[in-house]
């Protein structure tokens, strides 16, 4: 039986503030508040944390995909720095036109890592501030939970039904917390 629960994060505009440009490098103050300290509350929980990311900047030839790699790297390890542990990024580096299978809001990436890391998509969440990070969780059986930071704010409207939605990356984790793991251990 598949018992363990993941969190899905998606990276640019749900973790962190891009105000400085998108891909400026990031340091662990580029976080959104709270970020850190309820990542390693969750995952003292016991729930497993990954990261699903779209970026067809490489697709588009606006990076280089060893650079995306590179910064994707940087993010886990600022947050490995603070005791954080992503299991792994999954990167979607195609454009929409090549209809590929990863990007999101394919469920893809999240039907891979549940078979291996042995998960329960339907007790799983993806935090994100696109329509297609909640979307991915509908298309994978898990819950999806909207931010308002990043692109949030901008896209809300383009929502096609109601979600939970949140200020930021912190109190979405925080609900998860008290609904889901607080509810399991008393
Ligand atoms: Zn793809």
């Amino acid at each position: 039986m598949q018992t363990k629960i993941a969190v899905f994060l998606d990276q640019n505009g749900t973790l962190f503030d891009e105000s400085n440009g998108e891909y400026a490098p990031v340091t662990s103050e580029s976080f959104f508040p709270g970020t850190i300290q309820t990542l390693q509350k969750i995952q003292r929980a016991g729930v497993l944390l990954f990261i699903v990311t779209n970026q067809s900047s490489v697709g588009l030839g606006r990076i280089e995909k060893e650079f995306a790699l590179r910064f994707n790297d940087d993010i886990r390890s600022v947050l490995a720095d603070a005791g954080i542990t992503i299991q792994e990024t999954f990167s979607c580096m195609h454009t929409k036109a090549e209809n590929c299978s990863c990007r999101k809001p394919q469920p893809y990436f999240l039907k891979l890592a549940s078979e291996k890391y042995g998960l329960s998509l339907a007790d799983s969440f993806v935090i994100g501030d696109h329509p297609h990070d909640v979307e991915l969780a509908d298309n994978a059986g898990a819950t999806g939970l909207y931010v308002l930071t990043g692109h949030g704010t901008k896209h809300r409207g383009e929502l096609t039904k109601p979600y939970f939605v949140f200020q930021m990356v912190s109190d979405a984790l925080e609900y998860i917390y008290k609904t889901r793991i607080f509810y399991e251990s008393v």
